[in-house]
């Protein structure tokens, strides 16, 4: 999986990135799905762990073109957490209240607490993405941003976030076929924004803004995974699969108690 972790200071080029690659998992779908299986039964267990602990704290951030599947990651790969342990922070254009901050203010207050796991809808990434792309601000005030948010995120690491980063990878034609379903489909019509259609004729200024982002921002305290998503289930996998390695590396175990209960016989 260290394949789509994107290297501080290496020539990563999202334009080189297949959104389409499924590897070994090419044509292998079922298999894909058992393994999604297990793999969300561990991070189960691993959530559990964290909670129980109380210790880390994880800061799960998505980011993608409109119908890149930031909601179906939520929904598939943490479809066996407890949901006592992880919350979701979804950000959507910022309100007045929040403009009359800065931009790291209202991302602050959402950041994981000890034992928790907290998923970013969105994020502070919007800041330089569509911020930039639509000129929100001048460029001299986004510019600085990259700096502030790498410094944001050392001071979340250092003081004990775990933070993994996913940018989920999909082709204009897929996210075409996408849209259309969402047109087609009744069921799907409250997830179409006419914006949608505006944004997408922005596409590539995106691409570049996404480029640029992922690779000043990648570090060692919070690295950038960027993740072939064309395949909604291998996408699923790859996030699972980062997810569920770097919570192993934590290894966690269940606090012990500091009482003795051996032989203690509930009557
Ligand atoms: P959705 O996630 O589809 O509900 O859309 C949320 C919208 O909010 C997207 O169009 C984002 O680009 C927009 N958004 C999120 N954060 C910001 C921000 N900081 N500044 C401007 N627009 C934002
Ligand atoms: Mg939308």
């Amino acid at each position: 999986m260290e394949r789509y972790r994107i290297e501080p200071g290496s020539d990563f080029r999202l334009s080189n990135l297949d959104p389409g690659e499924r590897l070994s998992f090419d044509g292998k779908k079922a298999l894909g799905n058992e393994y999604l299986e297990e793999l969300t039964g561990r991070l189960r267990t691993l959530q559990e762990l964290l909670y129980a602990q109380g210790r880390h704290r994880v800061l799960v951030v998505l980011q993608a073109m409109d119908t890149g599947g930031k909601d179906g990651v939520i929904r598939h790969v943490f479809r066996s957490v407890n949901p006592q342990g992880v919350k979701v922070a979804s950000f959507k254009a910022p309100s007045s209240l929040e403009l009359a901050h800065d931009y790291l203010w209202r991302i602050h207050r959402e950041t994981p607490a000890r034992g928790e796991i907290r998923i970013f809808n969105r994020s502070h990434y919007e800041d330089v993405l569509v911020v930039r792309v639509r000129n929100l601000v001048a460029p001299e005030v986004w510019e600085r941003r990259y700096d502030h948010i790498r410094d944001f995120e050392r001071m979340l690491a250092d003081e004990g976030t775990i933070i993994l980063k996913f940018f989920l990878h999909i082709s204009k034609d897929e996210q075409a076929r996408r849209l259309q379903a969402r047109l087609d489909d009744p069921e799907k019509h409250w997830k179409f924004s006419p914006a949608d259609l505006e944004e997408r004729k922005l596409w590539d200024d995106y691409q570049e803004a996404f480029q640029v982002a992922l690779t000043r921002t990648s570090t060692p305290w919070a690295p950038w995974y960027a993740i072939p998503a064309n395949s909604k289930w291998y996408r699923n996998l790859v996030v699972a699969r980062v997810l569920v390695e770097t919570l192993e590396r934590l290894e966690m175990r269940f606090p012990e108690s500091s009482l003795d209960l051996e032989g203690i016989r509930v009557e």
